[in-house]
């Protein structure tokens, strides 16, 4: 805990989504405030109500700088519409039932919209044209405070123009995207969990990030400087001077560390007993393919093609699938590259209201992922097409996601087969050899892993589904993050699993999942027989750092323990002792 804050800071703690220190203006991104509802813990309830008053006093201004213009050019009796707006933004009760909602622990443009939405509902089905009137002026007064709370400071992304932290209720993966080559130091959420697809987006593109803070987009303000912890999950408002040199020491440090590792990128992946694993990178764009190659990836692990999908409003077409790989495959070339079917759905939706997904009231146990293709086979089909052209042109292995059992694997290997029928009646070239593999991230897939292995040609371990669905936990949902728990030991008893059952099978086993790029994880996933791992481009320095300090023996032994534990606490303090004992820093 840092020791020397200030009495002035206000540290707001939330879920460490991308690692990194940064400082920055805030730039609040546009929403529909006034329709979310946020609850508001103990201790800000007063600056909430606080902000209430700002905002009548801010509006109480503008509509007496109202009355006096009028008054000056039409006259006394025009000026009344003015009077009326004060006369309702003055209104007691109006005041107290706001208030009253504030304190129950509502966020300020909830409980307005709210308190307003009942007056206004009151007015429907009066047809006299007063109250209609009266109506109207109920909703001007409503827009000016709410405007006023806002400080109609909310842009939208495209607008940024200097480097600058993002605040918003909620980024979707696409807006991630998006920010891809702006001006973006950082970025923190209300909602959101640590695998959420947005976080993973943000440490691909190494821009720190913490997210699940429950209300931070209605605490701050446009332009003020704040600072992101995305190490902790922390962010600081309102930092004193003292706290903003701590942060620029720990940035400064954070890029000299950032050298420190640029050393182990020509370095081979090997324990210090020279067990060698292969660490692959997980991409989603073709700007990190000379970054992750740069860094010593040895090929990438998982191409989430989904992000083809992402601002637009058509469906891609096989030329278009096929153009956009391939600029990747080739870059990755001589390497492999492991390129997945597109994983839509969940909390990866798509701007184009695809097949209605948006309406599903369970996105992430709904039409998602595998499911949509087998679905609606015309969109797999050109992805399939584009895919084995592309098998030519480099190292391509295919991955489906999301495979819950058998069925799938053989229904979209059917529907591969056809293709490849097609390809050759219309000669066009592919690897007939392509391997072709799943992503066993769905605790289904885990109790019948001894039948998928024998009809693939390898399986990748998704952890960030895998735990979701194993331990009933939302990725995205910030209430239920605690119990988003990697040293779950069903989670370690289901990667074991997975790990012996493709060997027994004589096919290869990844982990593609986050879990695979936390350095503290690396000796028990080592130790139990994983060798290769595909990770975030932040993580493939940091992993190769620790298996270089340790020994494939150790990681056996402590693997073979900790698979005995029976809960989660246990496991962990093992780890901490294991790198206690051999001085560590991991
Ligand atoms: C996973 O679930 O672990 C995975 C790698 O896939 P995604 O995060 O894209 O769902
Ligand atoms: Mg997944």
């Amino acid at each position: 805990m840092f020791v020397n804050r200030d009495i002035r800071d206000i540290v707001l703690e939330g879920i460490a989504a991308s690692p990194g220190i940064a400082i920055g203006k805030v730039f609040l991104l546009k929403e529909e405030f006034c329709l979310i509802r946020k609850e508001i813990s103990k201790s800000f309830r007063e600056v909430e109500r606080k902000r209430f008053d700002d905002a009548i006093e801010k509006t109480r201004n503008e509509f007496m700088v109202m009355y006096n213009k009028i008054n000056d050019i039409l006259g006394e009796n025009y000026a009344h519409i003015a009077t009326v707006h004060l006369l309702i933004l003055d209104d007691p009760a109006l005041k107290k039932d706001v208030y009253k909602l504030i304190l129950d622990g509502v966020n300020t443009e909830y409980a307005l919209f709210k308190v307003f939405d009942k007056i206004i509902r009151s007015f429907d089905g009066i047809s006299d044209s007063f109250f209609k009137e009266r109506k109207i002026d109920i909703q001007n007064v409503a827009k000016k405070i709410l405007a006023n709370l806002f400080g109609n400071k909310g842009k939208s992304l495209t607008e940024i123009d200097e480097k600058s932290i993002v605040i918003a209720n909620n980024l979707t993966p696409a807006d991630t995207v998006s920010v891809r080559g702006k001006k973006i130091a950082g970025f923190a959420t209300d909602i959101g969990g640590k695998t959420s697809h947005t976080a993973i987006i943000a440490q691909g593109l190494a821009i720190p990030a913490v997210v699940g803070l429950k209300n931070i987009s209605s605490l701050v303000k446009a332009g003020e400087t704040i600072i992101i912890d995305g190490d902790k999950g922390e962010v600081i408002l309102s930092p004193s001077s003292k706290v903003l040199l701590y942060y620029k020491n720990k940035y400064d440090l954070q890029l000299s560390k950032i050298v420190e590792l640029e050393k182990f990128k020509n370095l081979t992946s090997e324990t210090i007993d020279k067990h060698k694993i292969f660490i692959f990178a997980n991409i989603d764009h073709l700007d990190e393919v000379s970054l992750v190659l740069n860094k010593g990836a040895v090929g990438i692990g998982l191409y989430r093609t989904e992000t083809i999908y992402f601002n637009r409003d058509s469906i891609p077409t096989e030329q278009e699938h096929f153009d956009t790989y391939s600029k990747v495959v080739q870059q990755v070339s001589p390497h492999v590259i492991t390129i997945r079917t597109f994983d839509l759905g969940g909390d990866k939706l798509t701007k184009m209201r695809l097949l209605n997904l948006n309406f599903e009231s369970n996105p992430f146990l709904g039409l998602r992922s595998i499911r949509l293709c087998l679905k609606y086979p015309e969109i797999f089909i050109s992805q399939l097409r584009a895919i084995l052209r592309l098998s030519v042109l480099g190292k391509v292995k295919l991955m489906y996601p999301m495979i819950s059992g058998l069925a799938e694997v053989r229904a979209a290997n059917a529907i591969l087969s056809e293709v490849k029928k097609d390809l050759r009646k219309e000669n066009i070239k592919f690897d007939e050899n392509m391997e072709v593999g799943v992503m066993i991230e769905v605790p289904s897939a885990v109790a019948v892993i001894d039948s998928i292995v024998k009809e693939v040609d390898f399986v990748s371990i998704g952890t960030n589904d895998l735990i979701q669905y194993t331990l009933a936990v939302d990725r995205v949902n910030e209430n239920v993050a605690y119990l988003y728990d990697p040293m779950h030991p069903a989670i370690l008893r289901f990667i074991k699993r997975i790990i012996d059952e493709a060997y027994k099978a004589g096919i290869k086993v990844a982990m593609c999942g986050e879990m695979a790029g936390e350095p503290k994880y690396m000796p028990i996933i080592l130790g139990m027989g994983l060798d290769e791992f595909s990770v975030s481009p932040s993580q493939i320095a940091p992993i190769k750092k620790i298996v270089r300090s340790i020994s494939f023996v150790d990681c056996k032994t402590i693997a073979d323990k900790v698979l005995k534990l029976e809960d989660s606490k246990s496991i962990l303090k093992e780890i901490d002792l294991f790198y206690e004992t051999r001085g560590i820093n991991a």
